[in-house]
């Protein structure tokens, strides 16, 4: 199974001289399986560069293309590209989108179409000239043709946002990004006028509960991509709640689920190369001090291959 990086910028687009070296596009990447499959997870800006790439390669080699695309959910950074992904306009390629039911429960469909409509794009979603096909999920597992399994799990967002794992090839390979700790929603001190103690030791355990569902769900994966936009000082300071997640969470959560390499994703765009390459080192040192066996963790590039 090989991953590329197509995207892997949280919020925002960032082209320009500060972030040349881990890339600009919001988040998209590939998997490709040892029969070259391809599914493909986000619909960033990333997945434009992704498109052309299929189409001048793949379709070259082997005819017309029968993807699986999977959104983590709709918010924008996440669905993007999809209106500059070049094959949804050739005739003959197939692409199944795959994404979770939201709270009002509007079609995936829907929500794609909104962006593709003269508001937006100049052409619209009925336009496009490929088969596309829109399958919503819930948490669970289920399977791919060609022997692959992947089954979903909500994470901590402020939509419902699904995380992937996806095993093929003998291999394991997760994603869990637009997501935060599950936090006792109950928590305040004796003496607070709403104090409730039995709420308090509920809402503990409630979280304790969801975390170590997010553990087993990433339980010994040779690679994690996990959302690592914030670093504990800014993440307690004033990001809690906004659905990411600070990197020592990152690592101390992956090394509990044994989790054998870990990529820092879903980046803030305010970082420069400069300071992802300091978080990057913060992180290494960091797991060189927690650690028992061996996990390797390195900040996600675009345009980096990861063979598993
Ligand atoms: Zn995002
Ligand atoms: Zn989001």
């Amino acid at each position: 199974m090989k991953i590329r990086f197509w995207g892997v910028r949280g919020s925002i687009p960032t082209p320009g001289p500060d972030t040349v070296r881990y890339g600009g596009n919001t988040t998209c990447i590939e998997v490709r399986l040892d029969n070259d499959k391809v599914i493909i997870i986000g619909a960033g800006s990333g997945i434009r560069g992704l498109g052309n790439h299929l189409v001048v390669n793949d379709m070259k080699k082997k005819g017309p293309l029968d993807l699986d695309l999977f959104v983590s959910h709709t918010h924008w950074d996440h669905i993007m590209g999809f209106p500059f992904f070049t094959p949804i306009f050739i005739p003959g390629n197939k692409v199944r989108v795959h994404g979770p039911v939201n709270i009002g429960e509007e079609g995936l469909e829907k929500i794609f179409a909104l962006q593709m409509s003269y508001n937006y794009f100049p052409l619209r979603a009925d336009e496009l000239a490929a088969d596309i096909s829109y399958e919503l999920l819930r948490e669970g597992t289920f399977r791919l043709a060609d022997g692959v399994t992947i089954t979903t799990k909500i994470l901590n967002h402020p939509i419902i946002d699904l995380g992937y794992r996806i095993e093929a090839d003998g291999k394991v390979f997760v994603t869990a990004y637009d997501t935060e700790p599950f936090r006792n929603l109950f928590d305040g001190e004796p003496g607070d006028d709403d104090y409730d103690e039995e709420a308090q030791r509920e809402g503990a355990k409630a979280a304790e509960m969801n975390n170590r569902r997010v553990r087993d769900f990433m339980r010994g994966a040779d690679l994690v991509v996990h959302d690592a936009q914030y670093i504990n000082r800014e993440y307690h300071s004033s990001k809690l709640g906004w659905g990411h997640t600070p990197v020592e969470y990152v690592l101390w959560s992956t090394l509990k689920a044994g989790v054998k390499r870990v990529a820092l994703f879903h980046h803030d765009p305010t970082r420069t190369d400069e300071e992802l390459e300091k978080i990057e080192r913060l992180a290494r040192d960091r797991v060189a001090r927690l650690n028992h066996h061996r996990i390797e963790v390195f900040a996600a590039r675009e345009g980096m291959v990861v063979e598993l």
